[in-house]
Order: structure tokens, then C-alpha cells, then sequence
């Protein structure tokens, strides 16, 4: 077999640590590898840089910005994006964390906000710079705010002498009434008071309308001046499944067969946040642990199909989530056992240096946590452009 790999990004990027390079925890480069580093080792494999624009699936041909690419096999992996649900003043004026280029942009824009907030002279502006929005209280809002409050309440308090704490805010908004839903409550709850342990508002039913970057309109009609907004509150599948003309379901998700096949296309396999398939009568989540589960089923299931054997069904294995809120502070629901505080801190360490792609990434971030953890610090601090 010859394996084509292709992507618009020549690395592998370890998303889950993202909101850390958007606090100043990490660099970008400690949490994603070069794909041909990733890849030297297997000969059969070539990666290609490009865009694929869509797919001629009745010529067995994707289409890219440089030119199409045959194939007998497809596996479509194009992954999600952040989900505004159509409200466009936000997507404008708020930040997504989807890349590293949103991850970098949030570091800069934040920094800048405290710079401003310095020179500043009026108390209500000063405020309004120094109040951090952010929307959703999936894992990757509560993971956020946490870490935007550690950011500030024990580095940048540092930073800035002159800075009055009672300035700043950190809300974390959720339209339902409830964090980290699908967690057993004992967590959820833990996770909430952990989060205003570190002056961090959390506000259930509240519904985001409008941003036009300065003021956040709630659906209540409450407004809130800030000058950052976080939107953490949904994914969706990239548009690619419709570009190719495909048959998409919630989320834009690509529909397949429980062998992760498109039906019209047995040759075309889907996997990962871009593919849609319920498993216990609920979609299967946009996370890790699918994506990766489904492509070996998606992989097993084409060396069957090649050797003419009957292929597999995909099944979930679903090993719990986590979510970490600061220092000595998780939340943790693995294989049913539900663990909060400083255990589950560290087991939340330990499942994402292990899962970091490459040894040169574990050991700078597991250095990088080290040093933060004994000398309270942030060391990517640099507002390199905005
Ligand atoms: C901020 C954040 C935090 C997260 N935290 C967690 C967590 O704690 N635990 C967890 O399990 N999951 C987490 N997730 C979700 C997890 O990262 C995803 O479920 C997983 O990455 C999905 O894998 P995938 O291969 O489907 O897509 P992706 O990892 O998104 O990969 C898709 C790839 O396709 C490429 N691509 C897309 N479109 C094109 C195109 N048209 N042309 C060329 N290339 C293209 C992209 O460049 C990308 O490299 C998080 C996600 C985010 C954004």
C-alpha cells in the first residue's frame, strides 16, 4: 500500500494543550511536531502540503490547490472548526481557539489588554480592558478561565505593580445551567467552585447575542463592557464534507455507515470530528479518543476490504474526560471512578505528557510545568504582534 497523507499545515498539533499557548504557559512549537518528523520512519508514507478544495468521488480523484489526487482508497479527516451559530458580531470581533495561529492571537490580544489597561487614564475603560469573556463551560471554557485567572492573579499581578486585582474579571458564561456537561454532577459542581475559589464568575443561562468588541450583549438583554471575548462554546465540522457535495448531519458532520464508510462510496472512509455516527443513540463526541479509535477501525477495515474479508463496525470505547481548572486543581471521570482535586490534577498530568506526540515535547512541557509550578511563572509573555 502507498499512503498519501495530506494537509494545509505541515504539523500534528496536540489541541487539547492549546489554551495554555493562549495563556503564556507554552510556546506553539512544544505542542506540535512536524509531520515528515513524525512520519521519517515509514517508507510507504508521503505527505503533501495543500488545500484540498473538494473530491470527484465517481473519478476516485480529491481535488487540492495543487492539482488532484488520485486514489483506490480516501480517508476524509478534515477535523472541526469553532461553531459561532451564526452570530457574526462575535465571530468577528471575539477570538476562536481552533489553531495556533487563534491560540497566539488571544496571548497577544490579553498581554496588549493589561499594556492598555496601564495607560489608561478613565477607571470604566480601564475596567472594561482588564474583563476577560469567556463563552462555554465545556472543558475547553473551564480549562481557559482557570487558566486566564493564574495567568493574571499569580504572574501578571507581578508584571504590573500598579495593577488593582479588583479591576479585573474573568466571567465564564454557559447558556445551560450547568459546566462540563456530560460529567457526573459531584464534578461539575467541583469544577464550579473551584472556578470562583479563583475569582472566576460563573453565570449559568447566559446567552451571548451581540460583540462589537467592547460590549458583550447578553440574550437578557444585560450587557457586559470587555475588550475580550473567548468562544469556547461549539465545534462544528469543517466545510469540506459539503464542498465534496456529501450528505451532512448535525454539526455538518459527514454521515456514515457504522463500517465509517459513505454509503454511496464504499472506498471512502470518514473519520474523526468531521464524521457522523451515534453510538448509544448520541452522536459520537467531537474528542480525541474517537478520532483515534475510528481511524484504526477505518485503517482495519480497508486491509479487510483488500483481502476481501467482511469489515468491522465501529465501536466507542469511551474511557471518561478530564478537565483541569489550575494548579493542584481537576476534575477527572475514567472508566466510572470520579476523582477531583490535587489526584486528579495529577492524573490529568499525566494523561497529557503521555499523550503528547514526541519525547522532545514531553520534556519541555513537563519542564516548562515544573518551573511555572515552583516559581509561579508564565514564561511566554512576548506580545509578538496584534
Ligand atoms: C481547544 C481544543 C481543546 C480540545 N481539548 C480536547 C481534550 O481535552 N480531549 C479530547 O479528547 N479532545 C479535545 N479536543 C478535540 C480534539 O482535538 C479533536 O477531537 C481531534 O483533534 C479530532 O481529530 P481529527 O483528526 O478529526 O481532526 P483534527 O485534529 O482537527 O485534524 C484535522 C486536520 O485536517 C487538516 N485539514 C482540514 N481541512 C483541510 C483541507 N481542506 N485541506 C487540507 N487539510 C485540511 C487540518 O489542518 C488538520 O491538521 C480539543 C479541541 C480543541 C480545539
Amino acid at each position: 500500500m502507498d499512503v498519501v497523507l495530506l494537509d494545509r499545515h505541515n504539523y500534528h498539533l496536540f489541541q487539547p494543550l492549546l489554551y495554555q499557548v493562549a495563556t503564556a504557559g507554552l510556546e506553539p512549537e512544544q505542542i506540535a511536531k512536524p509531520l515528515r518528523a513524525i512520519l521519517r520512519g515509514q517508507r510507504n508514507v508521503d505527505f503533501r502540503l495543500v488545500d484540498v478544495t473538494g473530491a470527484d468521488l465517481a473519478g476516485r480523484r480529491l481535488l487540492t490547490d495543487a492539482g488532484p489526487v488520485p486514489y483506490d482508497f480516501l480517508v476524509l479527516a478534515p477535523g472541526g472548526e469553532t461553531n459561532f451559530f451564526g452570530l457574526k458580531s462575535v465571530a468577528r470581533h471575539g477570538f476562536g481557539l481552533k489553531d495556533v495561529g487563534d491560540a497566539v492571537a488571544i496571548r497577544n490580544h490579553v498581554l496588549r489588554a493589561f499594556e492598555l489597561a496601564m495607560l489608561e487614564p478613565d477607571a470604566e475603560r480601564r475596567r472594561a480592558l482588564l474583563t476577560l469573556v469567556v463563552v462555554g463551560g465545556g472543558p475547553t471554557g473551564v480549562e481557559m478561565a482557570g487558566a486566564l485567572s493564574e495567568l493574571i492573579r499569580l504572574v501578571l499581578v507581578k508584571d504590573y505593580p500598579r495593577l488593582n486585582l479588583k479591576d479585573v474579571r474573568i466571567l465564564l458564561l454557559e447558556a445551560t445551567d450547568r459546566l462540563l456537561g456530560p460529567m457526573p454532577e459531584k464534578l461539575r459542581e467541583a469544577a464550579a467552585d473551584r472556578l470562583w475559589r479563583k475569582h472566576v464568575e460563573v453565570r449559568f443561562g447566559a446567552a451571548v447575542e451581540e460583540y462589537d468588541g467592547h460590549r458583550v450583549r447578553l440574550k437578557s438583554g444585560e450587557v457586559v463592557p470587555a475588550y475580550t471575548l473567548i468562544w469556547a462554546a461549539g465545534a462544528k465540522a469543517t466545510d469540506l464534507g459539503a464542498h465534496a457535495g456529501l450528505r451532512t448531519a448535525r454539526q455538518g458532520r459527514i454521515a456514515v455507515e457504522p463500517t465509517l464508510q459513505l454509503p454511496s462510496h464504499p472506498e471512502v472512509y470518514v473519520v474523526g470530528d468531521a464524521a457522523y455516527l451515534e453510538a448509544g443513540g448520541q452522536p459520537l463526541p467531537m474528542m480525541a479518543p474517537a478520532a483515534i479509535q475510528m481511524a484504526e477501525t477505518a485503517a482495519a477495515n480497508i486491509q479487510h476490504a483488500l483481502r476481501g474479508e467482511p469489515l468491522q463496525p465501529f465501536r466507542y470505547r469511551d474511557a471518561g474526560a478530564l478537565a483541569t481548572i489550575g494548579r493542584n486543581a481537576a476534575v477527572a471521570y475514567i472508566y466510572g471512578i470520579q476523582l477531583t482535586g490535587f489526584v486528579a490534577w495529577v492524573v490529568w498530568l499525566v494523561v497529557h505528557i503521555i499523550q503528547l506526540i514526541g519525547f522532545r515535547n514531553k520534556l519541555f512541557v513537563l519542564l516548562n510545568w515544573m518551573w511555572d509550578y515552583c516559581f509561579y511563572e508564565r514564561a511566554s509573555r512576548l506580545i509578538t504582534k496584534e
